[in-house]
């Protein structure tokens, strides 16, 4: 039975810890103390760490985990040219990774946020990084926009019970901002309140699913009359498809702050 639990790190973050008996693999270590005190605690061996892409906030506790690692080291897996001072198990599309007999994990290259951004997925798991977040998705720091909509839509595409593990906490503010492009979606105006509730109790409004993502993210939404009516509007001219609507979208999302709602 592999468990999953949030660690909270650096401002937002959160690395993803899989236990299964005493054995851990993590998912993306901005930093290690949550790590190390999280293997302490539970007296667990990290047998694996596993790494979407290059940004530091998700690497940057790679180095000090290996080095404390006394014997058992960890076995990295990231995407290639990262971290090359490193021995990375360089990772890319179509291959897969056993991290245990009972869970094996395809890595999908889903290029955008950065050109190098892996999700890894199976089990009923994924871990999209930066790429999907609940209710959003990343910005496009090396990316096309198109690249990073053909990444989200073929994240879209795995089955609906899949539990995601996005990289970050987000959620309300990618909620503030799908609310003004569909004020009239009930599950969106449902998940904010379910979602306000964790996070004043401190808790993590994640995972989510591909299935609940279908229902809120407007970048999976991108089909619905609703949101493709509202990002004509903000682009002031028709849009002609699902990708010119992400590609406003994602644009508009960047200047979008709390106090900015859509209109
Ligand atoms: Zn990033």
């Amino acid at each position: 039975m592999i468990e999953v639990t949030a660690l909270p790190a650096l401002r937002d973050n959160y690395i993803w810890f899989m236990a299964n008996g005493r054995e851990a693999v993590v998912v993306d270590p901005g930093e290690p103390e949550p790590v190390r005190r999280h293997l302490e605690h539970g007296h667990y061996h990290l047998k694996a760490i596993l790494l979407t892409h290059h940004h530091g906030d998700h690497t940057g506790g790679v180095e000090e985990l290996l080095a404390s690692s006394a014997g058992r080291t960890p076995t990295v897996y990231g995407p290639h040219g990262l971290l090359p001072h490193l021995p990375l198990r360089r990772v890319g599309e179509d291959d897969a990774i056993r991290l245990w007999p009972e869970l094996e994990l395809a890595v999908l290259a889903v290029p955008g946020h950065t050109l190098d951004h892996l999700a890894y997925w199976g089990g009923g798991l994924l871990f999209p990084g930066d790429t999907l977040f609940s209710a959003g998705c990343g910005r496009l720091f090396e990316g096309k926009a198109g690249q990073l909509f053909d990444s989200v839509e073929r994240l879209g595409r795995l089955p609906g019970a899949t539990r995601v593990y996005p990289g970050h906490e987000y959620t309300l503010a990618n909620l503030a901002f799908a609310a003004g492009l569909e004020p009239d979606n009930a599950l969106i105006a449902q998940y904010a309140s379910l979602a306000t509730s964790a996070r004043m109790n401190q808790q993590p409004t994640l995972p989510t699913s591909i299935q609940r993502e279908h229902d809120v993210n407007p970048f999976l939404r991108t089909r619905e009359a609703a949101v493709h009516a509202a990002a004509e509007r903000h682009a002031g001219g028709v849009l002609d498809g699902p990708s010119a609507v992400f590609t406003i979208l994602r644009k508009w999302k960047d200047n979008f702050t709390m106090n900015q709602l859509p209109a």
